[in-house]
């Protein structure tokens, strides 16, 4: 007989028991916060209450629209202990995007951020977000926007008592949820069972994942709208650590200073992140001497990153994961026996995704579905499965049909696996564009671009940047005699009425025709092949305004 089941409420238990004095720090709009463990479970239980109170109940969805801090941690465990089901939306996304999210997922509580409170307002029409009853605003008050009934979260927690009782959640109960917009077409929902997070946490607590001790200082910068900040503040609460909330947008300057002032051990977020940390350092004093590692995912970390941490004694831990995975799948660790390889072979190991992690398998399949040689040069689609990795999208059949053969997902990424079983990702098998660890529709933009009457035809291609890892470039072919520098200015207007600036193409290329396969699709391929390495941006224009904000 297998006893009680897996789920999310004995981590907080536990943190509260034996680390009551353990801190958690978050950098606000309102200033530095601070509270312990004990301070932090009683007010989680205090939410739960409230939102009890507001009629929420087991099974229902509550949404989060927020930075890294305090408050959105406290619905981390609020939300899940009630047997409800934590939403974290990604408030960078379009509008439309972010309406669809909370009307696909039938919201009833929203929490958002003062800062973000009006992007929220834009998303939010006349009739939409029908299922919502309550806007919760971060904070002590509640700014002048266009969202009702709402109320602010201290307001909102108040009084109510520190005492609540858990109901008996069963581990298949969903306790999270989070959308992708990594594929064409609209973004799909991935759900969290209790299980599923309960499982991802032990696994990224292990040396051959992210290797958590309760002495370390955990400070997630990957925001906590990305699959719960990559699942670290619950490994963080397993493991007893500090944790550290770097807040709104952390500037290189801010994510220094938590550094140096609450000595963090263990940071994570994507390349861009980093690239912008180490140049900050470049020309500015910073302490990192209590780095011990940086985590780095959601694009593939630059050996100049690697090495150039490994300077300052700090380990770069190379991640790979997907929102269906919760979200870890492999860690680039070295293995026992590459720890005295040469330096080049072991920067070339976490150069890679990493070693699959404990608990999960996976196989690498060739397109006549035959399992590839682990030689580090055969390539094939990488399908995954285990306890944390999602079989279905929330109410998307036919996305269903498509990404899931039985248990194993298909990931869509392209991979060799080396003798070693380190897995490498040489390609992508659908043509998405992420920058900056963001996707951006390269579909969307397309459509959009051929609405304006003097377009003929249009392609979205990512190419490589430094900075951003990958930038928008839309070829665009039009009628003869038009004028490409006002149609150029035309499209950037047009396009800035649907989608965030960041979202919009560092270039427009005007060529005759676009590439097609046989079957008469646009040959990204072929574009790529012809265009991706010639000098096709912007580089001011991106290096200024492609911060997703
Ligand atoms: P998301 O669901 O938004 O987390 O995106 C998942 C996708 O991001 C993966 O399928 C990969 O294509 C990409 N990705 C995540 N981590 C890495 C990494 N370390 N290196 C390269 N690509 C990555």
């Amino acid at each position: 007989m297998a006893g009680h089941s897996q789920t999310l409420e004995p981590f907080l238990w536990r943190a509260e028991r034996i680390y009551p004095d353990r801190e958690v720090v978050a950098r606000t709009a309102e200033g530095e916060r601070r509270q312990t463990y004990g301070e932090y479970a009683e007010r989680t239980r205090k939410l739960s209450n409230a939102l009890e109170d507001a009629g929420v109940k087991e099974g229902d969805r509550v949404g989060t629209f927020c930075w890294n801090h305090d408050r959105h941690f406290e619905t981390y465990f609020g939300v899940p202990n009630m047997g409800a089901q934590l939403h974290t939306i990604n408030p960078l996304l379009p509008d439309e995007h972010v309406r669809y999210i909370v009307e696909d997922a039938e919201d009833r509580v929203l929490f958002v951020d003062p800062s973000l409170a009006e992007k929220l307002a834009s998303a939010y029409e006349a009739d939409s977000f029908g299922s919502v009853e309550q806007f919760v605003v971060m904070g002590s008050d509640v700014p002048d926007v266009s969202l009702e009934p709402v109320v602010d979260y201290e307001s909102f927690v108040g009084d109510n008592s520190a005492s609540y009782e858990t109901p008996d959640i069963d581990g298949e109960q969903n306790a999270g949820m989070c959308y992708t917009s990594g594929t064409t077409g609209k973004p799909k929902g991935v759900e969290y069972t209790q299980r599923m997070m309960w499982s991802h946490t032990v696994a990224m607590m292990t040396p051959q994942a992210l290797g958590v001790e309760d002495s370390d200082v955990i400070m997630p910068v990957v925001p906590m709208f990305h699959v719960n900040a990559w699942g670290m503040p619950f490994a963080a609460t397993a493991a007893g650590a500090k944790q550290v909330f770097p807040g709104p947008s952390p500037e290189p300057a801010d994510i220094a200073a938590l550094i140096e002032d609450e000595g963090v051990t263990i940071t994570a977020g994507v390349p861009t992140v980093w690239l912008g940390l180490l140049e900050y350092a470049e020309e500015n004093d910073v302490d990192m001497s209590s780095l011990e590692k940086v985590v780095i995912g959601g694009a593939a970390a630059p050996k100049a990153v690697i090495e150039e941490f490994d300077n300052l004694g700090v380990e770069v831990v190379h991640a790979w994961g997907m929102t269906e995975m919760s979200p870890v799948g492999t860690v680039a660790n070295l293995k026992y026996d590459l720890e005295d390889a040469p330096y080049e072979t072991k920067l070339e190991k976490q150069g890679k995704q990493g070693l699959i992690v404990p608990g999960l398998e996976f196989e690498v399949l060739d397109d006549d579905g035959n399992n590839i040689a682990w030689d580090g040069e055969e390539f094939g689609e990488l399908l995954v499965r285990g306890p944390w990795v999602t079989t279905e999208y929330y109410n998307r059949p036919e996305a269903n049909e498509q990404d899931f053969e039985e248990e194993w997902l298909r990931t869509g990424d392209i991979v060799t696996v080396d003798e070693d079983g380190y897995i490498e990702i040489v390609d992508r098998a659908d043509d998405v564009i992420k920058s900056g660890g963001e996707w951006i529709s390269s579909q969307e933009l397309e459509n959009s671009i051929m609405a304006h009457e003097d377009v003929s035809e249009a392609a979205v291609i990512g190419v490589p940047h430094d900075r951003w890892q990958e930038r928008p470039v839309a070829m665009v072919v039009t009628p003869e005699g038009t004028n490409h520098e006002r149609l150029t200015e035309e499209l950037k207007e047009m396009l800035l009425e649907d989608y965030p600036k960041w979202w919009l193409p560092d270039g427009f290329e005007f060529i005759e025709e676009i590439p097609k396969t046989a079957t008469g699709k646009f040959s990204k391929k072929d574009l790529r092949e012809e265009f991706g390495d010639k000098d096709l941006i912007d580089k001011e224009a991106a290096d200024e305004e492609a911060a997703p904000e």
